[in-house]
């Protein structure tokens, strides 16, 4: 299970919809093990972005960075996100192919243009990847109004 606060979705939610028609990316941090909580987001540069919809490559600098920030600390990167535009919020085959990480938890956000061709995106999933098996797992994702570990606030 992971947890968020209904305002790190939402920041998440709009990230995505503000890069659409590209994809975005950004690394969650947090603590926990079987149950994690997300106490931080740190949106990150699609480097690959402009050049496919289907793929994301995160801005190394951003994961050292964050990780150097981590260090000594309780928290670590547990996961990213990335947005699919018009597509669901399902690993593709290339997202199965770049999980390095088995233990990184996947959140994908499905984003699409309405009829007024303004972008919303539609679903948010949590997914565990096995490269080796080639398969992903759905992971349950709640919300919580407050986080009750001192969330530190959206970097700028
Ligand atoms: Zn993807």
């Amino acid at each position: 299970m992971i947890t968020l606060t209904v305002a790190q979705l939402a920041m998440i939610a709009d990230a995505a919809e503000a890069a659409y028609p590209d994809e975005c990316c950004g690394l969650l941090v947090g603590h926990g093990n079987r149950h994690i909580h997300v106490t931080r987001l740190v949106p990150a540069l699609n480097l690959l972005r402009g050049e496919a919809h289907d793929r994301f490559e995160l801005d190394p600098r951003t994961r050292f960075e964050t990780e150097r920030t981590l260090r000594g600390t309780t928290e670590r990167v547990v996961g990213h996100w990335h947005s699919h535009p018009d597509g669901t919020a399902t690993p593709s085959p290339t997202d199965l192919k770049q999980a390095w990480e088995p233990e990184l938890v996947w959140l994908i956000i499905g984003v699409t243009a309405n009829a007024a061709n303004t972008p919303q995106a539609l679903q948010i999933l949590a997914h565990q990847l096995d490269r080796e098996r080639n398969r992903s797992r759905n992971i349950t994702l709640r919300l919580t109004k407050n986080s009750t570990c001192k969330p530190q606030g959206f970097p700028t």
